[in-house]
């Protein structure tokens, strides 16, 4: 199965563009059990997860974060800054995890989005002039697919909500944006440091771990939300997720997107200043220990390689 998910050209003329799809056109396709491929898509599976993708297939297996994180998915890159993703694991023959030979895919309820869309690519587009993505979509046509050739027509429209991908979009929507604004972004948008590469992990799969986080104390005193919020992050894992992108937004592009208590900065460089003090002074006794040591060997011919040096008086 191709993962159309982030083929996300920066230009609309670009000259490798597939045939672009709305949600009007029609295509011909239908998939079942009966048909001579069933199967031969998740056999080959290459998937990426987006944050919805993940929390609906943890709750299926009844998993925390971590553990469906660490059982489940794949590290890799997302864009050249670095910016990190997951993909479904595979057996190693490429096989879906999730693939039971005879019934088909045993997480169908909560698929992940790419495998909703297959064989329609979901492209997530921007006009020159704005950074807004704009969804649309190309039709992806493999040999050994044989959907293509049933007797079925239907708009993409139509397909989208047979295979209920509108309420996945909802979800997903605003982190598209993300990737494709930093994908896009040019050199004025930078690269992100590592702190940010994990916070961007955090808030995009490790749900647990973003829900503690925002409820600690120290992002209480750093950020000026109302509890009526942080009730809602606690309670609702869809609200976490969309407050999630908003962090993102604050951690990748800097923007303002939650309030920091007054007194934040001062506290931040008050904090800082106790860090750097103690550092100094750490390195100062450090120095005036190899002072004091190098003293004694040259004006008391000590040997300072054994235990005892230092000892002394
Ligand atoms: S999650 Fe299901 S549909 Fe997707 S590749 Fe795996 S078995 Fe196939
Ligand atoms: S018709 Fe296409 S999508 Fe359906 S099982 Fe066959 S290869 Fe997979």
């Amino acid at each position: 199965m191709s993962d159309e998910k982030f083929d996300i050209p920066e230009e609309l003329a670009s000259a490798t563009l597939p045939t672009l799809l709305t949600a009007e056109s029609t295509i011909r396709f239908r998939c079942h059990k009966g048909i001579s491929c069933f199967n031969d898509c998740c056999r080959a599976a290459d998937i990426t997860l987006a944050p919805y993708d993940v929390l609906r297939l943890q709750r299926r297996l009844g998993m925390n974060s971590e553990q469906f994180l660490k059982n489940h998915t794949v590290p890799f890159q997302l864009e050249r800054d670095g910016v990190p993703g997951i993909k479904l694991r595979t057996d190693d023959e490429g096989a879906c995890l999730f693939l039971d030979p005879e019934n088909g895919c045993t997480v169908y309820e909560d698929r992940p989005t790419v495998c909703r869309y297959y064989p329609v690519g979901l492209l997530a587009l921007r006009r020159k002039d704005s950074n807004v993505a704009e969804q649309q979509y190309s039709l992806v046509v493999e040999e050994h697919c044989k959907g293509h050739e049933e007797d079925r027509e239907l708009t993409v429209a139509e397909y989208r909500k047979e295979q209920g991908v509108e309420e996945y979009d909802e979800f997903n929507r605003e982190w598209y944006e993300l990737i494709l604004k930093k994908r896009s972004g040019g050199p004025g948008v930078g690269k992100p440091n590592e702190m940010s590469l994990q916070l961007f992990f955090m808030a995009s799969f490790n749900f647990d771990m973003f829900r503690k986080f925002v409820l600690s104390d120290n992002f209480k005193r750093t950020y000026d939300l109302p509890q009526q919020t942080y009730d809602e992050l606690e309670q609702n894992d869809e609200a976490l997720i969309k407050f999630g992108y908003r962090f993102m937004r604050q951690v990748l592009f800097a923007e303002m997107t939650i309030p920091e208590q007054k007194d934040a900065w001062d506290r931040r460089v008050q904090e800082r200043k106790a860090v750097w003090q103690a550092r100094a002074e750490a390195e100062i006794a450090r120095r005036n220990a190899e002072m004091e040591k190098a003293m004694r060997e040259e004006t008391l011919g000590e040997d300072c390689n054994t235990d005892s040096c230092g000892d002394r008086d």
